[in-house]
This record gives C-alpha cells, structure tokens and sequence, in this order.
C-alpha cells in the first residue's frame, strides 16, 4: 500500500517565506474557514448543550496535544500498549493538528534549534509567526527521519498520511448528536479556541513569564499559560529537562496533564512515567530568582554596612 512506501530522507524544504506575498495564503483557507464557521451559529441560534460541548471538546482535546501528541509521541516520557497508543493518536488528532509523527518530527525539530535558524516556530521571528504564521511559512511533508521509532507501526503511518479521519469522525459525530449548532460551535469553535490554546505554547511560552533555568532559549515559566494548557506553561522546566513526563517540578507548578497522566497509570492504561531529576531541585542548576537576588542584595548590603555603622571598639 503506498502509505506503507515511506522515506526516511529528510524532504526537501522550500525556502522559508521572507515577505508576506511568499506565504502560502491558499493553504491558509481551511484555517481562516474553521474561525468562520462558528459565525453561522448566529442563523442556527444555540443550545446549552452545545457550548457545554464546546467546553467538554476543548479540554479532552487539550489533553490529547500535550499528553499525547507532545508528552508520549514527541518525547517518549511514558509507555503503554500498542492498542491504547492508537487509541490515543486518534484522539489527539480529532484535534486537527495533523498527524502524530508530522507534529513530533516538528517538535523534535523545536527541541534541537528552539529559537534558532531551523526551528519551525522560531519565537525570535515575532509573536504572529510563532503563533500560526509559521503554519503558512512552507510546506513540509512529515521529516520521518526524525521518527523512525513511530514509523515502525504501520497503523500510525496510515493515520499520519490519512490525517483528515479523526477530526471527520468527530464531526459528524457531535453533528449526529447535537445537529448543526452543535457543529458549529461544539466542533467548530471548540477546534479554533483549542488552535489558539495550544499555538500559546510556541508564542506566548517563549516571550512571558520567567526562566528558572538556563535552557539557552528563550522558553519561559507561565502560571496563565500552564492553566490554558493543563500543564504546557511551564516550558521553561520543559525545555530544560525534556525527558520528565511531569512538567510542573514543584507541587504548587498544577500540571493537570500529569494527574490525568497519573490515574492512567494507577488503572494500567499507562506505565513507567518518569518524574524530574534531583538534579533539577538543585538550586545551583537554577537561575537566582529576581525577587530573591534582589532581597539578597539588600541583605548583603546591610551585613556589609554594619561593622562600619556599628562602633568596631566599644568600651574603649
Ligand atoms: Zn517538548
Ligand atoms: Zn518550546
């Protein structure tokens, strides 16, 4: 079967867009077109039942892009049966974002040049690049090189090439139980705000908030950030500790991925989850924090000034 005929070459890659008329705008549509769609729901008018579908459709799907599609496909942080690895693909591709081994073999890619020449969401090339023009930059066909470790599964190849099947079955699926307005905004929008959730981690993540470690980019710690995306905001431990299936290294850092993660594993759905280094604890791998460098300062200022303030021979 020709899916089955794939190259392990690195494909060739357009040059990458310098001016706005380089960008694939055609390619653009179907993005432009789902953040329309909802618009109509002003015609069909709306149920509960949809925005509660809506809600429901975003957070399951959120967790399929960073449980799934980044913290086992990407990164290989957890194990589990080959049944269930499908299981969970398919899921994480009713997210629209392609297929697993297109979105790893990218993310990989991240991890190796993040914020460098190469890395596909450079963050240095500005907030709307980062965001989802990068999307539009050229495009690339899935660089399996990068995942010859998924590429072994053939039911992964298929779903990777054939892209388009789990966000059609979800579709039609909310639009046999909820009708049009259902579609509208409990698949529709529920995909657009999920896009814009999950494209924060390539913006947002490596422009706000603060970075504990040295990870030589620009990725950042964002409590905001990890709430929109059940964990993902803590890129900063991410970036500098890649292996960990938990992102948020202290207990007060919510990593909802990782509990949900967690009760799989407690139900054998999942198994050998790794957990950070002590390492990573280590407050000399750790920047000096700038509220507490500056407390410091003070403190080591006062210390220094007291022998002089302080009469050195009293009594005499
Ligand atoms: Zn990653
Ligand atoms: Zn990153």
């Amino acid at each position: 079967m020709s899916f089955l005929n794939i190259s392990y070459e690195t494909p060739a890659r357009p040059r990458a867009a310098t001016k706005l008329s380089e960008f694939q705008w055609f390619g653009a549509t179907p993005f432009i077109v789902v953040h329309l769609l909802p618009l109509l729901a002003f015609w069909t008018g709306t149920r509960w039942q949809d925005w509660a579908c809506c809600v429901a459709l975003y957070w399951v799907r959120m967790f399929g892009v960073t449980g799934v599609y980044h913290r086992y496909f990407s990164h290989r942080t957890y194990k589990t049966s080959r049944v269930f690895q499908f299981v969970l693909a398919f899921l994480a591709m009713s997210s629209s974002q392609k297929g697993v081994l297109w979105w790893a073999s990218n993310h990989r890619t991240h991890h190796k040049l993040s914020d460098k020449d190469g890395d596909p969401h450079d963050s240095r090339k500005g907030f709307w690049y980062s965001h989802f023009g990068w999307l539009y930059d050229y495009r690339e066909a899935t660089d399996y090189g990068k995942v010859k470790d998924l590429a072994r599964y053939p039911e992964l190849v298929f779903l990777n090439e054939y892209w388009v099947i789990p966000p059609l079955v979800l579709g039609v699926a909310v639009w046999l139980a909820l009708g049009w307005s259902g579609l509208l905004i409990g698949f529709f929008l529920s995909t657009a705000i999920l896009w814009h959730g999950t494209f924060t981690i390539n913006s947002l993540s490596h422009m706000l908030g603060n970075q504990r470690y040295d990870a030589g980019d620009d990725s950042k710690n964002n409590w905001f950030l990890a709430i929109v995306t059940m964990g993902e905001g803590w890129h900063n431990n991410h970036h500098h500790f890649m292996g960990s299936t938990r992102q948020g290294f202290y207990w007060w850092e919510y990593d909802f991925t990782y509990y949900i993660l967690r009760f799989f594993q407690a139900v054998g759905l999942v198994w050998d989850i790794k957990e950070p280094p002590a390492r990573v604890y280590d407050v000399a791998h750790q920047l000096p924090r700038r509220g507490a460098t500056a407390v410091l300062e003070t403190a080591k200022a006062v210390v220094s000034v007291a022998p002089v303030a302080v009469d050195p021979t009293p009594g005499e």
